[in-house]
């Protein structure tokens, strides 16, 4: 259902990086773990910062990004590594926003205004997000 295998995520960081990413694996305090569609992302809470990242895997290469200094390069820097890595290992920890969606569908307009409300006094950014689309 999903094509991602540690042996593809090993051959396209290599051997050094894939070391490094498995090692903060273990040790990383990861948070917003989600899944949207072939693309994961997560927040790595490490000792220099918060880095939000992000692996999309639908293509035949991979698609990365990540927030941290090395996160521009053309390689995966370890947050991208121990990102697959966590799919790999606990995917139940990740939230899938299709699944997400699908609960949303069958609330009542009400309850979905009700929980912006709330999701906005949480996430102010999400209020600019909603008038942006209200004007389009
Ligand atoms: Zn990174």
């Amino acid at each position: 259902m999903f094509p991602l295998t540690s042996a593809q995520l090993e051959a396209v960081a290599g051997g050094h990086t894939y070391r490094q990413g498995a090692r903060y694996a273990q040790s990383a305090h990861v948070t917003d773990q989600l899944r949207i569609g072939s693309a994961l992302s997560a927040r790595f809470h490490g000792t220099r910062g918060i880095y939000g990242t992000r692996l999309d895997v639908s293509g035949r290469s991979f698609q990365f990004e990540c927030t941290c200094p090395l996160g521009g390069s053309r390689e995966p820097c370890k947050h991208v590594i121990a990102l697959g890595l966590a799919w790999l290992e606990h995917p139940d920890a990740f939230r899938d926003l299709d699944v997400t969606l699908a609960r949303l569908a069958h609330m009542t307009k009400s309850d979905i205004v009700t929980l912006l409300r709330q999701a906005a006094q949480s996430l102010p950014e999400l209020i600019r997000l909603l008038d942006r689309r209200r004007r389009e």
